[in-house]
């Protein structure tokens, strides 16, 4: 159900292997969310042992899912990227 809404905590948008925003951000099957290239470098390093866990919550997934570009985040991110050029902006004209 999607009753629960859409949090914008930085949480949420961050990646939990680069500690930054998502970039390019992917939902794998376990519900977590990774810049697509963060996932695929760490699979790319499990590869040889036919597993892909996700680094949170350590559930494995067999064979590779495929990554789906989770343009609802993406297009979440926007206004925030806004935000900041704003601001530098702002303090860039001001000084
Ligand atoms: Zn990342
Ligand atoms: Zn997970």
């Amino acid at each position: 159900m999607a009753q629960q809404g859409i949090q914008l905590d930085r949480e949420k948008l961050s990646c939990s292997i680069c500690l930054d925003l998502l970039k390019d951000p992917v939902t794998i099957p376990c519900g977590h969310s990774y810049c697509m290239n963060c996932i695929e470098s760490c699979w790319d390093e499990e590869a040889p042992k036919q597993t892909h866990s996700c680094p949170q919550c350590r559930q494995t997934f067999t064979p590779r899912p495929a990554l789906v570009k989770n343009t609802l985040l993406a297009d979440l991110h926007l206004p925030e990227f806004h935000l900041d050029l704003k601001l530098n902006c702002s303090r860039w004209s001001s000084s």
